[in-house]
């Protein structure tokens, strides 16, 4: 028997990047279904590091201040040589960043996706389909109808809807009906992926990440919440998977630092890390997302974080085009915009695998961020959008446009993004112009000094920004800021329920 569902957006998985997009569609009030082919989440330890950019989609999701409760803040990785010494040191700053939250945390993902699942079981709108598979994708040209099979009871399920996104991991089903490529950017290394529970306290394993720069065998040590520690260990090309997760091998290759006095073994794995980046993201009303679209090296923790951005940028293009404010072609931007940013991770990230090889501090620092040789410290990267003109909005060119913007608090202590949630909004220095539209949400720099102090670093007078934080146009004379006021952007929480 064939049951036919209808939404407006269908998101083919339920990991981070598919949940974390369900959140912010049902956030603007349209209709989700989410398929997912597993019965549960996967509950081993993957991530194990995100940045303060995604706490802010997060937040946007509703989850920041729960996950807050449960990751760690994140110190920093030093690269250290077999002797011991330090070669490079990535240090994060302490303290509360741009972004509003800390600059760097580690977590334990099933932590993450448990929020994100329990967070979307109280939006109104949603429907969750485990235990069902897509099997076939085909856009119609004004919806799309997925064909998925209830792996319990073997019975056809047939999905209708306006849009469909692919959050179906590296091996996208989603992917292959829309016949997009992959292109290869030529990292493949075999890494054995280590999860410990510790047993007892051992605080002299410290904090930090450390990326043990041996030619023979490099490794990478993360502290994780709670009592897991992680080991990344190198797998030479004639070991087998299975010689390497051997037990007794897995001891011999931690035994410097742990017995099995001091913690039991989770699970180990070996995986093959890729970088790849799909060759067209969307096709009509189907789309890619996360390790469907990109494939990073873990030495930055950016995989899912791309994942995360992605979800960020698409959620409200869609929910404007569902809503009819917006046409289709604005969804043209998401590839232009989101695969330049990915790919400046993926690159980076793979500059830093081949840097565990190096043996000196000035090549290694030369090799992660040209340049920079001799100041052996590496400051995290913030790649802007690739360029693309958002139709009717904001078409012209103005400094600044496609960064990340910062989150000022309020002087009452709340941060800047509460005022208006996942939608637009304008950041004037002064009272705003006459004749402003005030459908448009804004804050001005009157009494809120940091508001004042981001604009100051810009050199601007007002910013609009997009749902996603990003800059969409800035001013600074009054003529410009009028224009600016003017701009019909449209919210993506308009017409919500
Ligand atoms: C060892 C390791 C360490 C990592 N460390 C980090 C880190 O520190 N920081 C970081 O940012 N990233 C890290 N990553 C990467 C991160 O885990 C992934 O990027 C992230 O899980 C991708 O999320 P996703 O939602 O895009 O895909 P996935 O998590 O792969 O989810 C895809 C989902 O789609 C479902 N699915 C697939 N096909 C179908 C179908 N046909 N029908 C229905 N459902 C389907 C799958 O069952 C799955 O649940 C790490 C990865 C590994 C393996």
């Amino acid at each position: 028997m064939t049951n036919r569902l209808k939404t407006d957006v269908a998101i083919v998985g339920f990991g981070p990047t598919g949940a974390t997009l369900a959140n912010l569609l049902a956030e603007c009030g349209i209709t989700v279904t989410v398929i997912e082919r597993e019965a549960a989440m996967y509950h081993l330890p993957r991530a194990v590091h995100f940045d303060g950019e995604c706490m802010r989609v997060f937040q946007a999701a509703g989850i920041a201040d729960d996950l807050s409760k449960r990751v760690l803040q994140n110190p920093g990785m030093r690269f250290v040589s077999p002797e011991g010494d330090m070669l490079l040191d990535w240090p994060r700053p302490q303290g509360i960043g741009p972004q509003g939250w800390f600059t760097s945390y580690r977590l334990h993902q099933p932590d993450l996706e448990t929020l994100l699942r329990q967070k979307l079981a109280t939006r109104p709108g949603v429907t969750v389909l485990t235990q069902t598979e897509v099997v076939e994708a085909i856009d119609h040209g004004d919806h799309v109808l997925l064909a998925c099979r209830d792996r319990e009871t073997g019975d056809a399920v047939s999905v209708q809807a306006s849009y469909v996104v692919g959050c179906d991991g590296a091996r996208s089903t989603i992917r292959g009906a829309i016949g997009s490529a992959m292109d290869d950017l030529g990292f493949e290394e075999r890494w054995l992926v280590i999860d410990m529970l510790l047993k007892r306290d051992r605080p002299d394993l410290g904090d930090h990440s450390v990326q043990y720069c041996d030619p023979e065998r490099p490794m990478t040590y993360c502290r994780a919440p709670r009592n897991r520690r992680r080991w990344e260990i190198t797998v030479h090309p004639d070991e087998s998977d299975a010689e390497v997760t051997d037990p007794d091998r897995i001891w011999g290759y931690l035994a410097r630092w742990l017995t099995p006095e001091d913690a039991g073994l989770e699970r180990s794995a070996v995986y093959t890390f890729r970088s790849m980046v799909a060759q067209s993201w969307r096709k009509g009303r189907i789309l890619i997302a996360g390790d469907a679209a990109h494939l990073t090296p873990p030495f930055m923790g950016q995989g899912m974080c791309a994942g995360i951005r992605d979800a960020a940028n698409l959620a409200w293009k869609l929910a404007l085009c569902v809503k009819g404010l917006a046409t289709p072609d604005l969804l043209d931007s998401y590839q232009a915009e989101r695969a330049p940013n990915a790919r400046a991770f993926i690159e980076t990230a793979m500059r830093l695998g081949g840097l565990i090889n190096a043996l000196d501090a000035d090549s290694a620092l030369e090799m992660a961020q040209p340049g920079n040789a001799g100041k052996a410290r590496m400051q995290t990267i913030a790649p802007p959008l690739g360029p693309h003109d958002l139709t009717g909005w904001a078409a012209t060119e103005t400094p600044h446009k496609g960064q990340l913007f910062c989150q000022p608090r309020l002087s009452s202590g709340s941060p800047m993004d509460d005022v208006s949630g996942y939608a637009p909004i304008l950041i004037l220095r002064d009272a705003p112009p006459q004749g402003f539209d005030q459908s448009l949400p804004y804050v001005t720099g009157v009494g809120h000094p940091e508001i004042i102090a981001a604009l100051d670093d810009l050199e601007t007078n007002a910013v609009l920004l997009r749902p996603d934080r990003y800059i969409a146009a800035t001013a600074c004379t009054e003529k410009d800021i009028a224009t600016l006021a003017a701009i019909p952007f449209p919210s993506p929480l308009n017409g919500k329920a």
